[in-house]
C-alpha cells in the first residue's frame, strides 16, 4: 500500500482551493460537504461556482493565494493547470506544513483525492494510488450501482442503537455477531424495504434475545432465490446479496456453475439437484433439511433455476417452512420462458401474432399428459412447455390430434441464455424429428405459436454480441 487511507475531520477548518474551473469547483464542493471553511482563489470563476458562492462557508478572493493565507489552513488544493502557479502553491503549502494536492501533478501531491461513493454517513473512497484514476472511477460507478441508496440511511439507523448494544452485550464477539445478524438479517431487510418502525422493533427484540443469551440457538432463515435460466448477468441484485450472505446453500441441477461461483465462498454447499429419473434427494428430505438447518440458526439459501414459483415447487417448500414457523424470503428470478424467448429472438406476445401466452408443464403428476386442450388450441396464443423434451413426440402428436394446425411453428431452446444455447425451429409436425436428429439433451423449452417465425428477423440482434452485431450490420451495408 503506497498511501495511508484516512478520513479527515475538517469541520470548521480552513481549506484553500486555488483555481476557478471544474476541478476546482468539485474540490471546493466536496470540502464544503465535509463542513470545511473553504477559501477559493482565482480572478475569474466558472459558472459552476454560482451556487457554491452562496454557501456561507465559502470565501472568495479574486487573486492568487499568498503565504499569509495558509495560516490555520489544513489542506490546500491546486487546480489552475498553470505550472508556475502550482509550483508556488506547493512551496507555500510546504512552508506552512499544510497537506497539498495539485490536480494531476503527482510530484506535488501529499495525498490523493479518491473517487467517492457517498451514502453518508457511509462513505466509500476508491484510489488507484494515482496510477489509473479512470479505473477508480469505473469501480466507483460499479459500487454506486451495487449499493442501494438506502444504505446511508441504514448506517444512520444502526448508529442510533450503538450505545444500547454496547451497554447490553459485553464482549466484542457478541456485539459483532449481533451486528452481522442485524444488518444482514431481517432488521436490515425490513429497513431497506422501507419499514423503519418494524426494523427498530425487531432490532430491540433481537437485542433482548441476545442479552438473555440462552443456549438454544436463534432461529435462522430461508432465502428461496430464483437464479434465472443460466446467464449470471440475469440475476437480480437482491439474489446476489442473499447469495453472499448464506451459511449453507441447497442448489438444484439447473443452477449453472457460473452462478454457483457467486455464492459466498465459505458457505457449505449441498447439491439437492433432481435430474429426471435420478432423484438425488426426495422433495420431503430437502424441505426437512431446510427446516433443520434454519432451526440450528443457519441462513439457508435455497437456490433454484429460473423463478421459484414457476414449476419450481417453491410453494410446496414454503408451506412446510411456514408450518414449522421458519422465517423465509422469496426472491423472484427470470423464468426460463422469458430468458429463452429473449435470447432466441422470439417475443412471447406480439400484436400481430399472439395476444396471450400460457406456460405449461408436460411433466404430469404420474408421467401422463393431462392437459386442458380446449384452452391450449388457439392460433393467437403462444404456448410454452416446460419439462417437455422427453415427451415431445407425444406432445406434438396430441396437439395436432386435438386440432392445432400441423403447420404451426414451434421452437425448442436448449440451454437457453447459456454459452451453449441451441435453438431448433420447425413446425409442430416436424419439430420432434428435428430434435431427435440433434444432439440436444436439455434443459430445453418448447415454444409453440406463430411468434416463432419472428426469430428469422430478430435472431441476429439477440444471439450475437455487440461486436458481432456491428460487424453483421456493416456487412449488410456493404452488400
Ligand atoms: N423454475 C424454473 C423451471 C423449473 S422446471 C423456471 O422458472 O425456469 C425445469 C424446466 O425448465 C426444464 O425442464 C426446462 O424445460 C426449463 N428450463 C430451465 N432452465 C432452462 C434453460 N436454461 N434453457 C431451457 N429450458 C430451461
Amino acid at each position: 500500500m503506497d498511501h495511508l487511507p484516512i478520513f479527515l475531520d475538517v469541520k470548521g477548518k480552513k481549506i484553500i482551493v486555488d483555481g476557478g474551473g471544474t476541478p476546482a469547483a468539485r474540490r471546493a464542493e466536496r470540502a464544503l460537504n465535509a463542513g470545511a471553511l473553504v477559501s477559493v482563489f482565482c480572478p475569474n470563476l466558472s459558472p459552476e461556482f454560482d451556487t457554491l458562492l452562496m454557501n456561507a462557508n465559502l470565501s472568495y478572493f479574486p487573486r492568487a493565494p499568498e503565504q499569509a493565507d495558509f495560516l490555520d489552513c489544513v489542506v490546500a488544493y491546486g487546480a489552475t493547470e498553470n505550472d508556475a502557479r502550482d509550483a508556488a502553491l506547493y512551496k507555500m503549502a510546504k512552508q506552512a506544513n499544510v497537506l497539498v494536492n495539485i490536480a494531476d501533478v503527482t510530484r506535488y501531491c501529499d495525498f490523493i483525492t479518491p473517487s467517492v461513493v457517498d451514502r453518508s454517513p457511509l462513505v466509500i473512497a476508491v484510489s488507484s494510488g494515482g496510477n489509473a484514476p479512470v479505473i477508480a472511477r469505473i469501480l466507483r460507478a460499479r459500487i454506486e450501482v451495487m449499493l442501494p441508496s438506502a444504505y446511508g440511511r441504514l448506517t444512520k439507523f444502526v448508529g442510533g442503537f450503538r450505545d444500547a448494544v454496547m451497554d447490553k452485550l459485553k464482549t466484542t464477539d457478541q456485539r459483532r455477531h449481533f451486528w452481522e445478524n442485524t444488518i444482514e438479517g431481517q432488521v436490515g431487510d425490513l429497513f431497506l424495504a422501507g419499514d423503519p418502525e418494524a426494523a427498530s422493533q425487531r432490532l430491540l427484540d433481537d437485542l433482548d434475545i441476545a442479552t438473555s443469551a440462552s443456549d438454544t440457538p436463534q432461529m435462522g432463515e430461508v432465502y428461496l432465490v430464483g437464479a434465472g435460466p443460466g446467464d449470471p448477468d440475469l440475476l437480480t441484485f437482491k439474489a446476489l446479496r442473499l447469495m453472499q450472505r448464506a451459511d449453507v446453500v441447497l442448489y438444484d441441477r439447473l443452477v449453472s456453475p457460473e452462478i454457483m461461483t457467486l455464492v459466498r465462498r465459505d458457505a457449505e454447499r449441498v447439491n439437492v439437484g433432481k435430474a429426471p429419473q435420478q432423484h438425488t434427494m426426495v422433495q420431503e428430505d430437502i424441505t426437512q433439511m431446510m427446516v433443520d438447518l434454519a432451526k440450528q440458526g443457519k441462513r439457508v439459501l435455497r437456490l433454484k433455476g429460473g423463478d421459484p414459483f414457476i414449476f419450481g415447487r417453491g410453494g410446496e417448500e414454503l408451506e412446510e417452512l411456514a408450518a414449522n414457523a421458519v422465517p423465509f424470503q422469496v426472491i423472484p428470478g427470470i423464468t426460463a420462458a422469458s430468458g429463452c424467448a429473449s435470447y432466441a429472438g422470439i417475443p412471447l406476445t406480439h400484436r400481430d401474432h399472439a395476444q396471450s401466452c400460457v406456460l405449461i408443464t408436460a411433466h404430469g403428476k404420474d408421467g401422463v399428459l393431462d392437459l386442458d386442450w380446449k384452452t391450449l388450441i388457439n392460433p393467437s396464443q403462444t404456448v410454452v412447455v416446460y419439462m417437455g423434451l422427453s415427451s415431445l413426440d407425444i406432445l406434438s402428436e396430441q396437439f395436432v390430434k386435438h386440432g392445432l394446425d400441423p403447420a404451426t411453428p414451434a421452437a425448442v431452446v436448449d440451454n437457453g441464455t447459456r454459452a451453449n444455447q441451441q435453438v431448433i425451429t420447425g413446425t409442430i409436425s416436424d419439430i420432434h424429428q428435428k430434435v431427435a436428429d440433434s444432439e440436444i439433451k436439455g434443459p430445453a423449452l418448447i415454444i409453440i405459436g406463430s411468434v416463432v417465425t419472428l426469430r428469422d428477423d430478430l435472431r441476429w440482434f439477440t444471439e450475437t454480441d455487440s461486436t458481432d452485431h456491428a460487424m453483421t450490420l456493416q456487412a449488410q451495408e456493404s452488400l
